[in-house]
């Protein structure tokens, strides 16, 4: 039986801190699937379709990563696609409070369901999507946050 995780988040965008816990999750499992989550109370700034194909764009080499993106309960979409384990990256005690919470009720949902979580590479710890959206928002460049290039912004207004 192949060991397959699920990595969910949002992934907007997807950073080089997510990048390191799906290289160092390869040593772990057989396969993982970067599941992006989508949130229909929440607008995204880089839209899903661009994210989905940038991320597959940087895991083309690795034949045991693939992306989806789902609507829906995780944890459903752990069993639906296989996955025994959940995988998550922890930064600081702010990730862990939440992160405890929502490893119970996904576990609630799918009882045989196991959260992995890998600590953050200190060098990455300060990366977060939503300090990058900033950067990226004003015209700065982000190229050394993420895995790939992202294309300017024109509209400071996003
Ligand atoms: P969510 O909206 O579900 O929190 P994110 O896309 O923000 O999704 O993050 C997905 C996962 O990656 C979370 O477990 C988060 O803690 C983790 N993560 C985010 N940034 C980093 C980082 N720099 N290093 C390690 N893990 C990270």
């Amino acid at each position: 039986m192949p060991r397959i995780a699920l990595f969910p988040g949002s992934f907007d965008p997807f950073t080089r801190g997510h990048e390191d816990i799906v290289l160092r999750g390869l040593q772990l499992f057989d396969e993982i699937i970067i599941g992006i989550g989508r949130n229909a109370n929440k607008k995204r700034y880089f839209p899903l379709e661009v994210m989905e194909e940038l991320i597959s764009e940087t895991f083309r080499d690795y034949s045991g990563v693939r992306v989806l993106s789902y609507d829906g309960l995780t944890a459903n979409i752990a069993r639906e696609n296989g996955a025994k384990f959940l995988l998550r990256g922890l930064r600081n005690t702010t990730d862990f409070e939440y992160e405890n919470s929502i490893s119970q009720v996904n576990r609630y949902v799918y009882e045989d369901v196991e959260t992995v979580f890998l600590i953050t590479s200190p060098h990455l710890a300060p990366i977060s999507s939503s300090i990058i959206r900033d950067l990226h928002r004003y015209g700065q460049n982000v190229d050394s946050f993420v895995p790939y290039t992202l294309a300017p912004s024109h509209n400071e207004s996003n």
